[in-house]
């Protein structure tokens, strides 16, 4: 008998991949602004037709990449934000798995422009399902701009699988809200078949929320502030009388990266005990800013789940702050009125 084993080839290899990274329109979306703001950009467009089947589009004005990089940047593994198996115990980027441009690549039509600061001239590359189509020597802006068309053209039960374009949409515009709401620093704007859908200048945290959520936003919001050794708490939680039906308004953010964390979202509620009723939901919009050593972002491929060292602790925390903010909310009509 032969042996019967074989090592896939790479372009198999990767769409096996894109079925981890690249759930829907709205994965890419994800993946390519997070890749623009690990590149320093200051502002960020993202461009969408037909909610993302059709077009996604992000373009920054970040750091760019060299011809050789921008190459590279499309293979599997290929990462410039770590080296070694440690930096994955003390991440400052949001990427570092290397498989995002790869896997996008291999189910879609890509073209990538790309021009460092101090280059005179840019690169563009296309790629068709992991395939490059061309390289040229282009004059471009600095920074990047990122066209994924035709998502999933080479795997039709994956095209037949997607929502409908208002349910992608959504998708896509729920992650563009995590995106900004855990940079306020930064410009961003969103375009839906040629129309403005969000235009959010740089801001503080705030004003990011009232953007975002609306102007009847900013009375609600009560700020929560913690500082101790191993956790820092900053953000607002929603006043108790607006909280909502929906669990729209809720969000954690873990070094500026969107979390789920049913288990802190259970000490916002405890904190909100007796003070809304049963079924509605207080929104929250929380920072927490730890030591990348304590936390392990490498569970998931979404990288949506992550873990603490010391998650007890953080609950404790957590709870306790936000029971004291609402309690100064809840003394300040009386103290005022002591006046
Ligand atoms: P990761 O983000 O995990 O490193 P990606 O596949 O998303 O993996 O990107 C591969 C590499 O391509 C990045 O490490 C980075 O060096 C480069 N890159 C991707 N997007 C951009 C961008 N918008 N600006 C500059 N460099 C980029
Ligand atoms: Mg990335």
């Amino acid at each position: 008998m032969t042996d019967i084993i074989q090592l896939l080839p790479d372009h198999v290899a990767n769409q096996i991949a894109a079925g981890e990274v690249v759930q829907r329109p709205a994965s890419v979306v994800k993946e390519l602004m997070e890749n623009a703001i690990d590149a320093n950009a200051t502002s960020i467009k993202l461009i969408i037709k037909d909610a993302g089947k059709t077009l996604i589009q992000v373009i920054d004005d970040g750091k760019g990449m060299s011809a050789t990089d921008a190459r590279l940047s499309f293979e599997r593994h290929a990462t410039s934000k770590i080296r070694s198996a440690e930096d994955l115990f003390d991440l400052h980027t949001k990427g570092f798995r290397g498989e995002a441009l790869a896997s996008i690549a291999a189910i879609a039509h890509v073209e990538l422009k790309t021009k460092r600061d101090n280059d005179e001239l840019g690169t563009q590359i296309t790629l068709e399902g992991s395939e490059v189509i061309t390289q040229d020597i282009v004059v471009t802006p600095k920074g990047t701009s990122i066209a994924v068309k035709h998502l999933f053209f080479n795997i039709p039960a994956r095209r037949n699988f997607l929502k409908s374009n208002n349910v992608e949409l959504r998708h896509i515009i729920d992650e563009f809200h995590r995106v900004a709401l855990a940079h306020p620093d930064i410009a961003f704007a969103m375009y839906h078949n040629g129309s403005e859908t969000f235009n959010l200048p740089n801001s503080n945290y705030r004003q990011r929320v009232v953007n975002i959520f609306g102007g009847k936003t900013n009375e609600k919001l009560v700020p929560v502030e913690e500082e101790t050794e191993i956790l820092k708490i900053s953000g607002f939680v929603g006043k108790p009388e607006f909280a909502k039906r929906t669990k729209t308004e809720q969000f954690f953010f873990v070094n500026n990266r969107f979390i789920k964390s049913p288990y802190l979202n259970h000490a916002i509620n405890s904190a909100f005990e007796g003070l809304v009723k049963e079924g509605s939901h207080p929104s929250y919009f929380l920072n927490l800013t730890v030591d990348p050593k304590s936390i392990d972002i490498n569970i998931h491929p979404t990288k949506t789940e992550i873990k603490f060292d010391d998650e007890h602790t953080l609950y404790a925390i957590l709870r306790s702050s936000v029971k004291h903010s609402l309690g100064q909310f809840n003394i300040a009509p009386v103290l005022d009125f002591e006046h």
